[in-house]
């Protein structure tokens, strides 16, 4: 596809407004559709996605990268006065890029340890003009340690990177004390619930919310776990590249 092929994102309004009491103003949807369009056209090179339908593209991506940041209906508040945020494993930036393009005064640092996948972004950064995003690449095993990046967000998001103990490793130690991670996930029951709780102990945190809702257009349902940093991480966390997916907490 070239890009004068591709289809118009619709706009939705009224459903943001319905459920996040929030509209994207018209730089903002410009934004989502720049961003459509080089996915559709980067996907041709790079496997970034499956999803490229537009009202799929709207409801899977951008509409779900924000309802995580809005726990219950409710954009979390430090967004809106400069919170320091940062989405583990972005893929082709998400939740990240949304995010950004949506929450003007946070910067949002994009982490992902594949370098094709963070050159499409730095690519997309330029061509979106969004300049309170930017990238890294590398493990989250490793940035977890990094002096420059531990301790160091008040959000991390993680969406689709490995089973919820892992993203809890990957998570919490980078977050100051009264952060807030947000692991995005499909199914979710009782008993997971329980047994990411001893996970997230070990790691400074604790499960502060289960958030179940259905998306707006297939009503298929959804969960965002909510975990909040209380205590800090002790220093053995993360543990090292890839003892965290081999051996979950
Ligand atoms: N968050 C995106 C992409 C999910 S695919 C989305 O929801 O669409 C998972 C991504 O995580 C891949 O791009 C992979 O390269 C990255 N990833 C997996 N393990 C990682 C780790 N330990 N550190 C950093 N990135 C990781």
């Amino acid at each position: 596809m070239t890009n004068s092929t591709i289809p118009i994102l619709p706009e939705m309004a009224e459903i943001w407004q319905q459920t996040l009491n929030w509209q994207p103003n018209e730089q903002q949807q410009q934004k989502f559709q720049q961003l459509y369009e080089l996915i559709v056209v980067g996907n041709q090179q790079l496997n970034l996605t499956r999803i490229t339908d537009t009202e799929e593209f709207w409801e899977k991506h951008l509409w779900d990268s924000l309802r995580g940041i809005a726990p219950q209906g409710k954009f979390i508040p430090s967004l809106s006065e400069n919170a320091a945020v940062i989405d583990i494993g972005t893929g082709a930036g998400l939740p990240g890029l949304p995010v950004g393009i949506t929450m003007a005064n946070s910067t949002i640092t994009l982490v992902d340890s594949t370098r094709k996948k963070i050159n499409f972004i730095n690519e997309t950064l330029i061509q979106l003009t969004l300049t309170n995003a930017k990238t890294l690449i590398g493990r989250a095993e490793e940035i977890g340690h990094h002096p420059q990046h531990r301790k160091t967000y008040d959000v991390a998001l993680i969406r689709a990177v490995g089973n919820a103990a892992v993203c809890a490793e990957y998570t919490l130690p980078l977050l100051k004390q009264g952060g807030l991670a947000v692991i995005y996930r499909g199914n979710w029951t009782e008993e997971e619930t329980k047994s990411l709780q001893n996970a997230v102990n070990q790691l400074g945190g604790v499960v502060e919310l289960v958030d179940q809702f259905t998306t707006p257009l297939t009503n298929s349902i959804r969960h965002c776990i909510y975990l909040r940093k209380v205590v800090n991480t002790p220093p053995d966390f993360p543990r090292a590249v890839g003892i965290p997916t081999q051996n979950p907490l």
